[in-house]
């Protein structure tokens, strides 16, 4: 069988693949085991997500703790109704939370706008025109397992990430603008 010249050989591909692959699953097992979401709430999705914090639900088991400054949290759970004042607000938070950081957006009005979306002037008709979306919780409102439902499948995405491609990632997230169209 003749193979391309150009080919690596497979000295080569382990010195460039194998060790990086490594050192990808151990730092992104210890980002899943340990994510810290920012206290946030701006309407009544909050109140599902301050009963998942509580003993019944408790999502400490998860390794989150949550925090109430953005510098220390990776994690912004996006629980209520986002309106274009706080938008700019929000996407402040975000900013001053470090890298890498992750976003839900929880319940219909952070979606879509929800029931404000036909007429309200100031409703921002989704969170996703102000930040990056990792996981979406549809529903009005999302209940508690739902939004464990979504932790397990950010821990997925998070598990699956390389972190060359986080590094692209944080590159386009420094392009993203307020809009409130
Ligand atoms: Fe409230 Fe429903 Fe909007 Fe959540 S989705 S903030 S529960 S109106």
């Amino acid at each position: 069988v003749a193979f391309p010249s150009d080919r690596p050989t497979v000295t080569q591909e382990l010195a460039e693949n194998v060790i990086l692959t490594t050192v990808d699953d151990l730092y992104n097992w210890v980002r899943l085991s340990s994510l810290f979401p920012l206290l946030y709430g701006t309407a009544c999705c909050f109140i599902e997500f301050a009963a998942l914090i509580g003993s019944r639900f408790d999502f400490d088991r998860f390794g989150l703790l949550p925090r109430a400054s953005p510098r220390q949290a990776d994690l912004i759970i996006l629980a209520g109704t986002l309106n274009m004042k706080m938008s700019a607000a929000t996407r402040r938070l975000y900013d001053q939370m470090p890298e890498p950081k992750y976003v839900i957006a929880m319940g219909a009005c952070m979606i879509t706008g929800g029931m404000f979306s036909a007429d309200s002037p100031t409703a921002v008709r989704g969170a996703d025109k102000v930040l990056p979306i990792d996981v979406y919780i549809p529903g009005c409102p999302p209940r508690p397992e739902a939004i464990i439902d979504a932790i397990i499948k950010l821990r997925k995405k998070i598990s699956q990430e390389s972190l060359q491609d986080r590094g692209m990632q944080q590159q386009t997230n420094r392009f993203y603008t307020v809009s409130h169209k």
